[in-house]
């Protein structure tokens, strides 16, 4: 009988095993072009051809099944310690652009953008690798490079989907000189396990690496659903699609074709998390973007202070500090600094849901038979009653994301739920904050 080829044992022991999480590595990777992502708006993962040349990488690079975060630490930071729930920072900061029109434009502060911005504008990036408007279904990201300041000023905002940004990575095998690029935490460890395995040593720099904080990330039926709760039947009715429109956290607001806006705010718009989450997104233990350049999230301990949105930001490597503080400097970002406490307690919810939760769901699910990610690391010792909760948040997942639990769900009005996770969301801010 002859051995498996990688990429089957990929398939086998990652994406048929629920283990995807969807980054798009493997099909940037693979220098035989045999990987696709296949169904985007639906399952959205990679499928492989019959061109595989046995290199390898596809397996090597993929974050989905374990990350192995002390080697590539070591080599991003030396020998500084991490902040168990930060990672290494050198400088914690909120922020935003200090153009309105960006700062309007972005998911909070506008931040990510108006580096970007910043750095092609002087010609240090040739492009930004970045998660972007689909060119023919702007309702759609999909990750390519921009390389004008209209792409990345029209790439500004979350997209709450599936998003194999590292697809794009496939179109520069042969580019030179640096590049931005900016994402998602398992999408940088994907990037940064293949540049552990020497991909792209005499290619393209990508400097600096921006990454954005991640809670969890949904299916595109998610916004499918919520648009049909909002009384538009098809994505493919809407001349634009945003997450984050208007002042900050902003609204989930869908154009339809004759002008008509329909919306329901953010913080309502999370209601379809526990229904449509990539269940790989369960057993992430990384929120804010570790092995990141720099790191920028939602500033929440500006909440309530008006209508001009903050960016959270962490400084981590020497790179990121230099171009953070020239960018303050320069007037492109207006910054004050913050201590690490005020970072943890600022997300101190999902850090427990991710630096706690995580580890317990890791273990509680292994338990179940189901598999699961392997990291070097290990969560904090819990007191039964957090393992209770996390026990009934478990359950809770796995009813809502069964196809009866979807199904109750989509015969429920959206103004329903929004009201119950507003109020959960802050109980859950008020009592981790304590701890
Ligand atoms: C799926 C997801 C989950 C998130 N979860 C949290 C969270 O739990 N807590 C928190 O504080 N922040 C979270 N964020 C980050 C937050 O929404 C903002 O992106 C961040 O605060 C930066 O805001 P900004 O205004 O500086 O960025 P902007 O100037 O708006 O720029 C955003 C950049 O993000 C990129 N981008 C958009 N969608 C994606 C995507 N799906 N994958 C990769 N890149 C993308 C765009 O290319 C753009 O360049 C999440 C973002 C995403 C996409
Ligand atoms: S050629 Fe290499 S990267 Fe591509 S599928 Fe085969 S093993 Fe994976
Ligand atoms: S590299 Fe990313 S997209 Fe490919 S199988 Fe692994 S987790 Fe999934
Ligand atoms: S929660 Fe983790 S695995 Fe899921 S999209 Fe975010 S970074 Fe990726």
């Amino acid at each position: 009988m002859s051995a498996k080829l990688p990429v089957e044992i990929l398939i086998e022991t990652v994406v048929n095993a629920g283990l995807c999480t969807r980054c798009g590595t493997c099909v940037g990777a693979c220098p035989a072009g045999n990987i696709a992502i296949e169904d985007p708006l639906g399952a959205c993962l990679p499928a492989a051809a019959d061109a595989c040349t046995s290199c390898g990488l596809c397996l090597e690079c993929c974050p989905g099944a374990s990350v192995d975060f002390a080697p590539l630490e070591k080599v991003l930071f030396g020998g500084a310690a991490p902040n168990r729930l930060l990672g290494v920072v050198r400088g914690a900061y909120i922020a935003h652009a200090s153009d309105a029109a960006v700062r309007r434009r972005g998911s909070s502060g506008g931040v990510v953008t108006a580096m970007l911005l910043d750095l092609v504008g002087r010609g240090e990036s040739r492009g930004a690798v970045l998660f972007g408007p689909h060119r023919e279904e702007p309702w759609r990201g999909w990750g390519r490079i921009a390389s004008s300041a209209e792409e990345i000023a029209a790439a500004a905002q979350s997209r709450y989907h599936l998003s194999p940004l590292n697809t794009a990575l496939g179109e520069m095998p042969d580019a030179k000189g640096d590049y931005a690029y900016v994402g998602l935490p398992c999408q940088i460890h994907g990037l940064r396990k293949l540049q552990a395995a020497g991909w792209g040593r005499a290619g393209p720099g990508f400097s600096p690496v921006i990454g954005i904080y991640c809670g969890n990330n949904l299916y595109y039926e998610a916004t499918r659903v919520m648009l049909r709760k909002l009384g538009v039947n098809r994505p493919e009715d809407l001349s634009a699609l945003s997450y984050r429109e208007g002042a900050w956290p902003g609204s989930f607001a869908a154009r339809t074709a004759d002008g008509a806006v329909r919306s329901i705010s953010k913080l309502d718009f999370n209601q379809v998390i526990p229904f449509f989450i990539n269940r790989r997104c369960l057993f992430c233990v990384d929120l804010a973007n570790e092995l990141a350049d720099l790191s920028v999230g939602d500033g929440w301990a500006k909440e309530g202070s008006g209508t001009d949105g903050w960016s959270v930001v962490l400084v981590r490597t020497e790179t990121g500090e230099r171009l953070f503080d020239r960018a303050v400097r320069s007037r492109v970002i207006e910054a004050e600094p913050i201590t690490v406490e005020a970072a943890e307690r600022m997300h101190s919810h999902a850090f427990d849901l991710k630096k706690t939760g995580s580890f317990l769901r890791l273990r509680l699910w292994r338990g179940w038979g189901c598999a699961v990610p392997r990291y070097d690391r290990s969560g904090p010792r819990a007191t039964a009653g957090r393992r209770l909760f996390e026990l009934v948040l478990s359950l809770q997942f796995a009813v809502a994301s069964s196809w009866a639990g979807r199904a109750v769900y989509r015969a429920l009005p959206a103004r329903a739920l929004g009201g119950l996770f507003r109020l959960l969301r802050k109980r859950w801010m008020r009592s981790t904050a304590r701890r």
